[in-house]
């Protein structure tokens, strides 16, 4: 594993975004502020609605906000050119799914290296941090198998892993334990926030879990298109 990267840095300043309507915008996110650093680890809570996948979709730079300005380690990523843009998120940013997103022709180790095709061919480097990250979810047995092969708990640690490979600053996670029963909604909260610790990334989740959120350092609820502590 790597070491803590204490740099990692996530600076969200006036963030508005709305979206055109019938009549007047529908005003989500409205001046929203948030500072984060590595090794912190935050749950959005808030009812349906209030704007956390928007802001997730923000944070993960696949949507732009109205106004307002996101740094992630000392860059604004939507001052990026689409290539560089992508380039960036690849390297900096993590993504965990409710639904794992894995692709199901792909094996487990296939699945985790998916961050590095982007580069062309994974390198010696890359396979051996796969394989470290297979181990540590406990899936060193099972490289060679397809997703459909394994329970809902271990493709989420899939994902888990997949998420860690290139060392992200951020980790966006929306409801990661969201189809898992409670014991393997727990198993895998744990494994998250390990290795979230182990890297020093900087974990944000999107949930309803109370557990789940109850495992993060802080909890922050979305009202009225702002974080309140
Ligand atoms: P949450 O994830 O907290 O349930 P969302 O961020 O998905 O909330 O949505 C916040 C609000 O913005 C909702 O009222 C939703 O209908 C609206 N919304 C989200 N995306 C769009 C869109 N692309 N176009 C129009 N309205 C949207
Ligand atoms: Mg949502």
């Amino acid at each position: 594993m790597n070491d803590p990267q204490p740099n990692n840095e996530l600076t969200v300043t006036d963030l508005s975004k709305s979206f055109p309507t019938a009549d007047e915008p529908l005003q989500v996110l409205k001046n929203l502020s948030l500072e984060l650093n590595g090794g912190d680890s935050v749950a959005i809570v808030g009812p349906s609605g209030s704007g956390k996948s928007t802001l997730l979709q923000i944070l993960g730079t696949l949507d732009h906000p109205d106004s307002g300005q996101v740094m992630i380690d000392g860059v604004d990523p939507f001052k990026l050119d689409e290539k560089k843009l992508a380039a960036f998120r690849n390297q900096k940013i993590g993504f965990v799914f409710q639904d794992h997103h894995l692709l199901p022709q792909l094996t487990v180790i296939e699945n985790v290296l998916i961050p590095t095709i982007a580069d062309g061919k994974p390198s010696k480097d890359d396979l051996q941090r796969a394989t470290e990250l297979i181990h540590s979810i406990g899936l060193s047995d099972r490289l060679g198998h397809l997703p459909s092969e394994l329970s809902g708990g271990e493709r989420e640690r899939v994902a888990i892993a997949r998420s860690l490979l290139m060392n992200p600053t951020l980790i966006l996670a929306d409801e990661p334990t969201g189809n898992l029963d409670r014991t393997t909604a727990d198993a895998v909260t744990e494994l998250l926030i390990e290795l979230q610790q182990a890297q020093g990334a900087i974990l944000i989740t999107v949930t309803h879990s109370d557990a789940l959120a109850n495992a993060m350092k802080r909890r922050l609820e979305l009202v009225d298109g702002q974080l309140v502590g």
